[in-house]
């Protein structure tokens, strides 16, 4: 074996490793960038993206900013003007604090920063080309620092070839900062992707800031949590019944301002909400942990998203209890009501789960019995999609024997016995194939709406429906936008059972991203998603 084969490795290439822990996508530079800005106090930080980041990352913030010599200093490794020793890292109250972040952003793209302190004269530019060939001039003065990120991981190929479409990334970097913005409301946040302004937040408390970066609907059903009663302090907004959703969208928990995962309070929050939560449905929750930092570290993860409380179990407790109070207001007890008749009417609110198991009516059973009495026995037989077709079409039913069990299943004689057809899963089919062809022949046909519905979006919902909007158009939907975060819906699909159009969207969009994650094709999750919401539910009863 040969000797002396350890050797230390260069800077640029030390930086480049240490950039594969915390710069893992273009959403992970806006992050550190926006942490930069908020430790250095900035009131207004405006964020400019193209290609989803990895064209351009722009930060550009009013904070404190850098002297020429920290300008050049802030790009090493282990720079940092926030901790000094030890025992600072027992206290940290900045956002930052390893002095990593530029270092291993500069060496994988091309970075330039420009600053000026205050009072200064001139700015100072510096740039850098993978960590390399710096470059140092003077500028005229502007107040605080922007920082400019231009083709990510241009010298990391296997890095870059990880990244996903424009459109992926670019949402990756709209959820990092909706962290921000949520967690700042004080501080203005501007946006623009590529040449188009997203949203321009001023100041605001953080009610307000929920309404613009969650959209109106959200919160106009956010009930106030908080607990001051000990040392560790909560606060914030948890989501009333109302939005509980199929997605695990919104859901923020901040410790000192900084958002954590935690899945152990996450639990204690869901747990707050009780038994009644049905599965695979979340809550949207924005909370606050206020803790001294010296009973917490946040120096245990890459990303620091990862943190370790002293009194874990202790703020489990508090956190659980918070959540229930804030409940226990009498009109967010969930609604278990019965589903409307549905006789009158063949328009019914898009599923829920209440809805869905509070309406199996057993009693349906002798109905099903008095509908074999009434047609006599016949030899016939009849697919799915016939039956379905006569189902709607309001075929006379002398010729085919069939029953509706529980409301839920059609049962009827076939040559070779009997068929059982889930009467949802069965429409859901029919309207799904539809929906595909529909894609394909565009001769949307769409029923107006007597009273357009105007609907208040997130960014990234109404990011969401734009892309959509191609297919649903097709579908017969008529939806126009009106400024960055509204939607009109002017039409909805002939024949389409929508009775609330916002929640409607709401569930294909929230759809629309799980299946999207899986990796499904956009036409074909929109199909199964319209199609799943309109098609008849268990618990209605159907007309011959
Ligand atoms: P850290 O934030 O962990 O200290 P960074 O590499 O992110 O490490 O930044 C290094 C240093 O550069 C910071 O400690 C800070 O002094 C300075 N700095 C970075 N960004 C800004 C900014 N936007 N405004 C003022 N100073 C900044
Ligand atoms: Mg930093």
């Amino acid at each position: 074996m040969a000797d002396n084969i350890i050797k230390i490795l260069p800077d640029n290439l030390a930086n480049k490793i240490a950039a594969g822990e915390v710069i893992d996508r273009p959403a992970s530079v806006v992050k550190e960038l926006v942490e930069n800005a908020i430790d250095a106090h900035a009131t207004q930080i405006n964020i400019i993206i193209k290609q989803g980041g990895k064209a351009l990352i722009k930060i550009v913030d009013n904070g404190c900013g850098m002297s020429p010599k920290d300008v050049s200093m802030a790009l090493q490794r282990h720079s940092t003007s926030k901790i000094s020793k030890y025992d600072d890292l027992e206290n940290i109250r900045t956002l930052g604090f390893r002095g990593e972040a530029l270092a291993s952003i500069a060496s994988v793209s091309r970075i330039e920063i420009r600053s000026a302190l205050a009072d200064s004269v001139e700015s100072t530019v510096l740039k850098m080309d993978g960590g390399k060939s710096l470059q140092v001039d003077k500028a005229a003065p502007q107040k605080g620092t922007s920082v400019s990120v231009k083709n990510l991981f241009f010298n990391t190929p296997a890095r870059r070839k990880f990244l996903r479409t424009d459109e992926t990334e670019y949402r990756h970097i709209l959820n990092i900062l909706n962290r921000f913005t949520l967690a700042y409301p004080e501080i203005g946040f501007q946006l623009v992707n590529g040449d188009v302004e997203v949203y321009d937040f001023k100041p605001k408390n953080l009610d307000g800031r929920i309404a613009e970066a969650l959209g109106k609907r959200i919160s106009s059903n956010m009930l106030e949590a908080k607990d001051d009663g000990s040392s560790i302090g909560i606060s914030g907004r948890v989501g009333s019944w109302e939005i509980v959703r199929k997605s695990r969208g919104d859901q923020y928990l901040f410790l000192n301002r900084r958002y954590i995962v935690d899945r152990s309070l996450n639990h204690a929050i869901i747990s707050g909400y009780g038994e009644m939560l049905p599965k695979r449905n979340f809550p949207v929750y924005i909370i606050f942990l206020t803790v001294d930092p010296q009973r917490v570290d946040v120096n245990v993860h890459p990303t620091k998203t990862e943190v370790k409380f002293e009194d874990q179990r202790l703020i489990y407790d508090l956190l659980r209890g918070c959540v229930k109070r804030a409940l226990t207001v009498p009109a967010t007890v969930p609604n278990l009501t019965p589903t409307p008749d549905t006789s009158q009417s063949n328009v019914q609110k898009p599923d829920s789960q209440y809805t869905r198991q509070t309406s199996l009516d057993f009693s349906s059973a002798s109905s099903a019995q008095a509908w074999k009495d009434v047609y006599p026995n016949q030899d016939r037989q009849g697919t799915p999609n016939e039956l379905e077709q006569r189902a709607l079409t309001h075929k006379p039913y002398e010729q085919v024997k069939i029953w509706q069990l529980h409301n839920c299943y059609i049962l009827t004689e076939i040559k070779s016995g009997l068929i059982i057809i889930d009467q949802h899963v069965a429409h859901e089919r029919i309207l799904y194939e539809k929906a595909l062809r529909d894609f394909q022949e565009a001769k949307p046909s769409s029923q107006q709406l007597l009273f357009p519905q105007t609907l208040d979006l997130s960014p990234e919902e109404f990011n969401i429906l734009m892309e959509m909007h191609p297919f649903l158009q097709r579908l017969g939907f008529i939806i126009k936008a009106f400024g960055k975060q509204t939607i009109v819906v002017e039409g909805v699909p002939s024949g389409a059972r929508v009775s609330d159009e916002h929640t409607f969207l709401l569930e294909i969009i929230d759809d629309y991203k799980n299946n999207r994650k899986a990796g499904a094709e956009i036409r074909e999750s929109i199909a199964k998603s319209y199609s799943c919401k309109s098609a008849i539910k268990a618990g209605e009863k159907l007309q011959p």
